[in-house]
């Protein structure tokens, strides 16, 4: 038997690392970080660009070259970061390790993770968590560049 919401998850990942939304470099940036995963041998860097008053994310690209997961896990968070609150990519980032980290074990707050809950199922193999959690790194580190 298989698991109709588990088929969901898959589909929503492998359409992701089809469609590599944000995928490509920005004119003009505030911060880029180059993140790798040595295990998989994805490589991604990610730019982000403020908005004029910085309190939110204006836009982020990223480009790169990795599996599907990692893949897809960027095109997701970059829909899902671009226009919002600097605070809240913050705390969007900080849930989706705590969902990575959890293994299977903690419900994911959709409202605040929207497509990137669809990686629950990927908590549950440890070699793929930093896969999924590669490009989230690297927005993270672009964050505190700008401070
Ligand atoms: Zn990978």
């Amino acid at each position: 038997m298989s698991d109709p919401l588990a088929d969901l998850y898959q589909q929503v990942i492998l359409d992701h690392a089809k469609r590599r939304s944000g995928s490509g470099q920005l004119d003009a940036f505030d911060a880029e970080h180059y993140e790798r995963n040595p295990t998989c041998g994805d490589e991604i860097t990610v730019q982000l660009a403020l908005s004029a008053d910085r309190k939110s994310v204006d836009a982020l690209a990223w480009h790169g070259d990795g599996c599907s997961i990692s893949m897809a896990s960027a095109s997701v968070m970059s829909e899902l970061v671009t226009g919002k609150p600097v605070t809240e990519v913050r705390r969007m980032i900080d849930a989706f390790r705590e969902l990575m980290r959890s293994r299977g074990t903690i419900e994911p707050d959709e409202d605040l993770l929207g497509d990137a809950v669809a990686f629950q199922g990927v908590s549950r193999f440890v070699m793929r968590v930093k896969c999924a959690m590669l490009s989230w790194v690297a927005a993270e580190a672009c964050l505190t560049q700008v401070g």
